[in-house]
């Protein structure tokens, strides 16, 4: 046990992880110079070059640098694999490694929050934060800002593999669309993204690099929250570690926790919030029971299919050394090319199946292949035509399995254990696989490689969904918002029954949102700071 130190340092607002939605809310609260502010974070400062470089994300997942290098359990539905599950553990949180793809999913998703009693969350309640927070490259609309601190830009790569990749997609149906986080997102288009004249964007850098020149703002890195300390019922200081030893810091206002969906719920449940039977198990005194503390784990899972092709591909430019030096120059020298990749180039919202009313299904195509994300390019030319559900129904959980917060939770990842996602996921690789028949893209494919053409039957079509899903790294929902039995916060964001406490990260999503995640966390960051400082 490290020793503790003495002093206590007081603060107004205390915020924990200065992630996607921890920097937000850090920036705006720090507005006001009369409040301070205390915002730990446990993993380092972003000095790492590749956090800056668009595609250095495959040289920072992963990296226990920058990565939390969450694992979970193993999951009997996707045929007892243990995924990697990535989570940034640097100034910025994941938006420091993250694929850069900037999409905020559809306005149903807000008004189905809203319908489930979360008043203030509807489409049109949450478009003014996500505008508001934003710096849109193609210029102001009703559903784009200007002049916000988080950058959004065009993709600086165009490949001709991707161009077919958009034809097909249109022969079979789906419509051309520019902007999938415009009027509609339904389409095939070319992604947004979090980055700035060829660097990534992250919130460390559009939010909290400005606002550190501000004397009332206080960051601690390497710092990382232990438990909750309390008052009665309400939440009146932190105990960190920091440096060898611990340390509490109280908070005259609140603590927001923003540590993120893994670490929020495992914060919570050592401070003696959660289900009291786990609590009970684990020798924990009880503070407060919220058995939905954990619960409601939701997760995209991308099926990767993997085509070989006669045309030529990013593996060919990446896999040759002279190719690969002109890839480095053209970064150096324009800040354009392969080195300012997103995760992805193509996005397509479409629906599983025509009698839907909205898209259920996200494409992300990349021009390049690799067995799973963050390996090396396969050495031959080939593209990868991912697809996921968006609204998947299979539920996971996260659970510690001791009481000590410096041990990694219990990730059950739950995936595919719904019969209704298991339909989904076969429609949506028979989808994939009509697009890369369509005109436009067969001559262009030699063979699909993963998961091969020899699963044809729906009960095969399956099996390699179970065999070859990746998480696309977007779990959410774990300190769920509503006012049912298992909510964990109000719909101000506050913790049910606890006082001076709230939650402000991807983990308050009742459902997920239809898309990637970023961008919703970083509204939800907005929105927290508006409702903390009008309460
Ligand atoms: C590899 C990867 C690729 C992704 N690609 C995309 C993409 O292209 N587009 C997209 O929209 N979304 C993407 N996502 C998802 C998106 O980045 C996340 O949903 C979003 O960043 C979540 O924000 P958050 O604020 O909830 O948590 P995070 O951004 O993860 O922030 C949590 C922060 O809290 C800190 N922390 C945790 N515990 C403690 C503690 N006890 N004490 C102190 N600090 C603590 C963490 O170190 C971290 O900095 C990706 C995620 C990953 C990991």
């Amino acid at each position: 046990m490290p020793p503790q130190s003495n002093s206590v340092e007081q603060f107004d607002y205390i915020i924990v992880g200065a992630g996607s939605a921890g920097c937000v809310v850090a920036s705006r609260l720090s507005e006001n110079p009369s409040h301070r502010v205390l915002l730990l974070e446990a993993g380092g400062k972003d000095t790492n070059p590749w956090i800056h470089i668009p595609v250095g994300y495959f040289k920072t997942m992963h990296n226990p640098a920058t990565d939390w290098c969450y694992l979970t359990e193993p999951d009997p539905g996707i045929s007892g694999r243990s995924l990697q599950w990535p989570r940034g553990k640097v100034l910025g949180g994941s938006s420091s490694l993250n694929g850069l793809l900037y999409v905020r999913g559809q306005p149903q998703d807000y008004d189905h929050w809203a319908e489930l009693g979360n008043h203030g969350w509807s489409y049109e309640d949450v478009l003014p934060f996500f505008k508001a927070s934003e710096d849109q490259e193609q210029g102001e609309n009703r559903f784009h800002g200007t002049g916000g601190p988080q950058k959004v830009s065009d993709l600086r790569l165009r490949r001709p593999i991707a161009e077919k990749f958009i034809a097909a997609a249109v022969e079979c149906g789906i419509p051309y669309n520019p902007d999938c986080n415009g009027e509609v997102q339904e389409g095939v288009g070319y992604f947004q993204q979090t980055a700035y004249k060829g660097f990534r964007w992250s919130t460390a850098k559009g939010y909290l690099r400005p606002a550190l020149k501000r004397p009332n703002l206080k960051l601690l890195t390497r710092a990382q929250a232990l438990r909750l300390q309390f008052d009665g019922n309400r939440a009146s200081g932190i105990q960190y570690q920091h440096q060898g030893e611990i340390h509490s810091a109280n908070a005259k206002l609140e603590i927001i926790l923003c540590a993120g969906s893994i670490n929020s719920p495992q914060l919570l449940q050592c401070s003696g919030i959660g289900d009291p039977a786990l609590l009970s198990s684990l020798d924990i005194q009880p503070v407060h029971s919220l058995k939905g503390v954990g619960k409601n784990l939701q997760d995209h899972l991308q099926i990767r299919l993997v085509y070989k092709t006669v045309d030529r591909t990013l593996n060919d430019e990446l896999n040759h050394p002279l190719k690969m030096m002109g890839v480095g120059l053209q970064y150096i020298l324009t800040r354009t090319g392969p080195m300012t990749l997103a995760a992805s180039q193509v996005y397509i919202f479409t629906r599983s199946v025509p009698e839907l009313d909205r898209p259920d299904i996200q494409f992300h195509m990349q021009p390049l292949s690799a067995d799973k994300p963050g390996d090396g390019v396969h050495p031959f030319s080939a593209f990868t035509s991912s697809v996921c559900q968006l609204r998947p129904w299979s539920r996971g959980e996260v659970r510690i399995k001791t009481k000590d917060p410096l041990e990694y939770p219990e990730i059950h990842s739950g995936y595919l254990s719904d019969d209704r996602d298991c339909k989904v996921v076969v429609d949506a690789i028979k989808c994939a696989r009509r697009i890369a028949a369509a005109p436009s893209l067969a001559p262009s494919l030699e063979e699909e490689f993963i998961p091969g053409s020899h699963y044809q039957s729906d009960e095969d079509v399956l099996q390699a969904a179970r065999e070859f899903s990746q998480t696309i790294y977007h779990p959410v929902g774990t300190c769920k918002m509503g006012d049912d039995s298992e909510a964990v916060v109000d719909s101000k964001l506050r913790v049910h029954g606890i006082d001076g406490l709230r939650i402000a990260d991807a983990s308050i999503m009742p459902t997920i949102v239809s898309g990637n995640t970023n961008a919703p966390s970083i509204m939800i960051g907005e929105k927290a700071a508006s409702m903390i400082t009008e309460s």
